[in-house]
């Protein structure tokens, strides 16, 4: 679970958006990638699929907090590519903890027991990492074998030195029910605040096509994996998304509420479609097309997906954001 201080601050972020500045859209997490290089290349991947000279550049500290000033979101989220491996991760790192920003640093975790002495334990950094079920489910999705067991110890690690830490699982549809829920109670037992859970985006550029979701498999799958969840389990999720997971729950995706941002600039409309980039924030949130985009649109692009980074936001807005909401939220948690 969230600490209070993060829950409050999302909360009356969100109802200054909302009720204050009356702003109809607005950002929540920005998903600030300084890099698309990795030191993995895992099947479902579509992040890495870029020629070498792209692959070498990354975001200076500098424009990662331009980006962040600019955007205004409470949390960053840092994936990639591997951040582990940017030489001033620990400038930005530092740098974003100084603004008071929520952190969420993506890591396969491979550099992170070997980076640990790089950072501070704070209420601000949490260390977000992938980690795609037990060990064979898991070396056999990110194709390497023996990253389950390095993962493994440097969550022990960071959890002992007093991190937060959360696993970040993405889902494919050879997941079985059983075996993900067994994951689950290995992830507690391992001491993470949290899990964070998504079916994964079908990315055109992703080598394996045939292991993806579609949405009604993922509402299937979900509903077996989360069916009667125990006590023990806690997510960083919100309870709505967990339920939207499982069909029980409709709402549309708010493609701004993570806006990415990368060496090319603003990426519209979300960290998933590159349909173009934007050099600033304000261009990106008044001359996308939002219509064109989200399960109810005709964009073949999005009728799939049920991504996190598209529809968590939906589900934090739609808490905060009227008492119906609110009311829903309560029941899911009371009921979960
Ligand atoms: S660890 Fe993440 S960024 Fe790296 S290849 Fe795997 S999915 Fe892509
Ligand atoms: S439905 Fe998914 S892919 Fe389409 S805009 Fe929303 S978050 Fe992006």
């Amino acid at each position: 679970m969230v600490p209070i201080s993060q829950a409050w601050t999302v909360a009356s972020y969100v109802a200054v958006q909302k009720f204050i500045k009356g702003r109809k859209r607005y950002p929540l997490v920005l998903m600030l990638e300084p890099l698309f290089r990795c030191n993995l290349a895992c099947a479902g991947c579509g992040k890495i699929q870029y020629p070498d000279h792209v692959l070498s550049k990354r975001l200076t500290p500098q424009q990662c907090f331009d980006a962040v000033e600019e955007c205004g979101a409470p949390m960053v989220s840092i994936p990639g590519g591997e951040p582990l491996i940017h030489p001033e991760i620990k400038e930005i790192v530092d740098g974003l903890v100084a603004r008071k920003k929520y952190i969420y640093l993506c890591t396969n975790a491979l550099l992170l027991k070997r980076k640990l002495d790089l950072f501070t334990p704070s209420k601000y950094l949490t260390f977000s990492i992938h980690l795609d079920g037990l060990k064979e489910n898991h070396d056999t999705a990110v194709c390497r074998d023996g990253t389950y067991d390095t993962a493994v110890e440097a969550i022990k690690e960071a959890v002992k030195r007093g991190f937060r830490v959360c696993t970040n699982t993405t889902l494919f549809n050879h997941a079985n029910p059983a075996e993900v829920r067994e994951f689950f109670d290995v992830a507690m037992d391992m001491g993470v605040e949290g899990m964070m859970l998504s079916p994964g985006y079908i990315y055109e550029k992703a080598p394996d096509q045939q292991g993806f979701l579609h949405r009604d498999t993922s509402k299937q799958l979900f509903k077996q994996i989360l069916d009667q969840p125990k006590k023990s389990w806690k997510f960083n999720l919100s309870p709505l998304f967990l339920k939207f997971l499982q069909g029980d729950f409709d709402f549309e995706c708010t493609p701004w509420g993570s806006p990415a941002y990368n060496i090319f600039g603003w990426q519209k409309p979300c960290y998933l479609l590159q349909d173009g980039y934007v050099k600033t924030f304000k261009e990106y949130m008044e001359d996308t097309d939002w219509d064109s985009y989200g399960n109810k649109s005709d964009n073949p692009k999005c009728q799939d997906c049920m991504v996190h980074c598209g529809f968590e936001p939906s589900a934090v807005d739609a808490t905060f954001g009227s008492w119906s909401g609110f009311l829903a939220t309560a029941k899911a948690t009371l009921t979960a």
